[in-house]
């Protein structure tokens, strides 16, 4: 499997914050064959080891698996599902967005909707709806139908956005913040043949609402290098000035000299 199919399986995938299962097994299946053990720890964190020399110093690699995206907060009695926003979400784009709700009787497919604007007033329409006057339509009569097709308060419900290629050597889809990240490490583990140091190449959970999974891993490891690789901004777009954000399309990785959250060691850089 090439990097770009393995993105496209990651992609696909569900991975809401705090319900990572399935991008959890694809990561478990792809790092496999690359490292001599693969475990979970209790939080949810996949841990791939590829061991060193006896005693050698720890590097650990990190990336999130989680993505943001809803969970559902009530059931309406019309049928129609209120939902919580999984980290940070621009109400903007929610609207009129098809989404697929996880149930435990499988994936329902859904689409966000307002009051139309046929019936809002002059100022009502020049307003950005706000995520809590919206609803997720699932096709259900009531709230006795949509029970019965499996929605339960907390279900996951990802942007149902399907993986393609446009234009020569670009992809599109949803959650490649940081499932890029995962396909990045899986081939950098792939690409090791021989190593020093004993490698963890770790899929973290719950990035998105504040760093939980990374955090409790590292505890865990205990690592002499610790690596996150996860997606920035490219600012060769239309509306982006080059001091806002210099790093382009196509021109290869960036790496953090400092951020809000942290300065590099030299060593490290
Ligand atoms: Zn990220």
């Amino acid at each position: 499997m090439t990097i770009v199919n393995i993105l496209e399986r990651l992609s696909n995938a569900c991975g809401v914050s705090g319900r990572e299962d399935e991008v959890r097994g694809l990561m478990k299946k792809f790092l496999k064959p690359y490292v001599d053990e693969v475990t979970e720890d209790k939080l949810g964190n996949v841990i791939g080891v590829k061991k060193g020399k006896k005693n050698a110093p720890k590097v650990m690699l990190a990336t999130h698996m989680d993505e943001i995206g809803l969970l559902v907060k009530t059931i309406s009695k019309r049928g129609f599902l209120q939902f919580a926003k999984i980290g940070g979400i621009d109400d903007r784009v929610l609207l009129a967005q098809k989404v697929k709700v996880y149930t435990e009787k499988g994936p329902l497919h859904g689409i966000i909707g307002s009051k139309p604007p046929h019936i809002q007033k002059e100022e009502e329409r020049k307003k950005i709806v706000t995520y809590d006057q919206l609803f997720i339509d699932i096709g259900a009569k009531n709230q006795e139908e949509a029970k019965k097709m499996g929605v339960k308060i907390g279900d996951p419900i990802s942007f149902d956005i399907k993986f393609a290629r446009v234009g020569k050597d670009i992809v599109i889809g949803k959650a490649f913040d940081n499932r890029i990240g995962c396909a990045v490490m899986i081939e950098a583990m792939k690409q090791l043949k021989k190593t020093k140091c004993t490698v963890y190449a770790v899929g973290t959970v719950q990035e998105e609402v504040g760093l939980r999974g990374a955090t409790t891993a590292a505890f865990g490891i205990h690592p002499n290098v610790g690596i996150a690789i996860d997606v920035t901004v490219a600012g060769d777009m239309p509306g982006v000035k080059e001091t806002e954000a210099p790093i382009k399309m196509r021109k290869g990785p960036a790496i953090t000299v400092a951020d809000r959250g942290l300065i590099t060691h030299p060593k490290v850089l």
